[in-house]
């Protein structure tokens, strides 16, 4: 595959741009794989990605309905960060964002990173006292994360509505500048390409429909392309997790529920940084081409509709304006929906599953992009070891059994 670089960007100049190669092969489905990933989002792409590189695995199937990043991958806010709270998540969230921050070179694909600082204000005294102890928290999982004043977060944010006056007044932040933003397509892209580069098909519209089964081990998959008997199985399809399972023959805790985004047209340079206020859900920033990016609450019923609705607009407008009264006059371009997979404790399924070589990624919920890398690290060494990672020991779908909870709902962000 073509290696992207100056010299070949400067090379297709000359040439018009009217050479470059597809980044990524169109390959016919094979009757039979090692390894079949359902699911091309990031973690499906990811997973089939370090099966190849960090395990030599390359005779590997991804599996998608629909095309490419097109689920919620390609549908999130883009938001990045890592201040977790329990340790083992802080861990697993943090090598997502090393990973991250290495990522264009491992790739070779610019996925944008941009750590411009994520920023969740504070309005209460409460809340003030939760940041002091998360900050302290942070600081023992060895992840950084600070609390700001008023007036680093006036000088930060200039146009923000901070007055007593204001319906929810601010009175400080708390900011991970590591956190910030990545161009999501080009998080699936760049899996994708460099997946394809090491030998895996990525199969497009292409459904799963159902399994064969014998002695509890699935032997083969129903596809809307056909018959593909297989070795291993891993599921990476976020809302869709209980429907595959249903195939599969099991149930999992996992509910699917409509998240909803927005962006306005494209406005000059206003807003530097990633701004989330936990008094309304709203959180916003501005991309680099100047639309302002804004997400809210999650829709409290189960649907896998992928579909904005006006009532959510107008809570999300609303609190806005609120926060920024200069953005009132600026219209709203587009708005659209993802179906996220939501779990009781907000914490991720990573691991074996009761079907003895099917293996699960799935519950990151409505904050899964940002931990794509080690979600993907974490489904390959388990398909291709038959265990979990470390990393992904607290994860098993057995704590809902042993109510061993890793309860992560107020790093969520989003009210659930
Ligand atoms: C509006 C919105 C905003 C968000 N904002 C953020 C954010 O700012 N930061 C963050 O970290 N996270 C965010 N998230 C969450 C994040 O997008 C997801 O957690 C993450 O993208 C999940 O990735 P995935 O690869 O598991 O799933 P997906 O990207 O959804 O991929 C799953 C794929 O499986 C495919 N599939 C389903 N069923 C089948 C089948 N039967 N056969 C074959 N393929 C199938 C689907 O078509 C899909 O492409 C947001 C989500 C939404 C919807």
């Amino acid at each position: 595959m073509q290696r992207y670089s100056f010299a070949t960007l400067a090379w297709q100049g000359l040439r018009k741009n009217l050479h470059w190669g597809p980044a990524w092969r169109e390959p016919r489905l094979k009757a039979s794989y090692d390894a079949v990933v359902i699911g091309a989002g990031g973690h499906g792409l990811a997973t089939a990605y370090y099966l190849a590189k960090e395990y030599g695995v390359t005779n590997v199937a991804v599996l998608e309905k629909g095309w490419l990043g097109g689920g919620n991958t390609g549908r999130n806010t883009t938001v990045v960060r890592s201040d977790y709270m329990f340790p083992e998540s802080a861990a697993l969230y943090d090598l997502a964002l090393r990973l991250y921050e290495g990522a264009a070179r491992d790739l070779n694909f610019n996925i944008m990173l941009s750590q411009r600082g994520y920023m969740t204000l504070i309005h209460s005294q409460h809340q003030e006292e939760s940041v002091q102890h998360k900050v302290n928290w942070l600081k023992c999982n060895g992840v950084d994360g600070e609390f700001i004043s008023l007036d680093e977060v006036k000088r930060m944010v200039p146009l923000l509505n901070v007055g007593e006056h204001s319906r929810n007044p601010v009175r400080g932040a708390f900011i991970q500048r590591r956190g910030g933003t990545i161009r999501h397509d080009a998080v699936a892209w760049g899996f994708a390409r460099g997946a394809s580069d090491r030998g895996v098909d990525i199969i497009q519209n292409c459904e799963v429909l159902g399994f064969e089964k014998t002695n509890n081990r699935i032997t083969a998959i129903k596809t809307s392309k056909g018959r593909i008997a297989c070795g291993v199985v891993g599921m990476a399809v976020a809302g869709h997790s209980t429907v595959i399972a249903g195939l599969a023959g099991f149930r999992l805790p996992v509910t699917s529920h409509c998240l909803q985004a927005m962006v306005s047209e494209p406005i000059r340079p206003v807003l530097a940084h990633m701004v989330l206020s936990p008094a309304t859900g709203v959180y916003i920033n501005q991309t680099q081409k100047g639309e302002l990016v804004m997400g809210s609450v999650l829709d409290l019923y189960h649907s896998y509709g992928q579909r904005g609705t006006f009532c959510t607009i107008e809570k999300t407008i609303t609190s806005v304006v609120e926060m920024f009264p200069a953005f009132a006059q600026t219209r709203l371009m587009r708005h659209w929906a993802g179906i996220v997979d939501i779990v009781p404790d907000s914490s991720p399924i990573l691991g074996p599953t009761p079907i003895d070589n099917l293996h699960i990624n799935c519950g990151w919920g409505t904050g899964g992009f940002k931990a794509i890398p080690a979600g993907g690290m974490m489904l390959a060494h388990s398909l291709a070891t038959g265990k979990p990672h470390a990393l992904a020991q607290k994860f098993g779908l057995d704590r809902f059994r042993s109510n061993r909870l890793v309860d992560e709902g107020a790093a969520a962000g989003i009210a659930h």
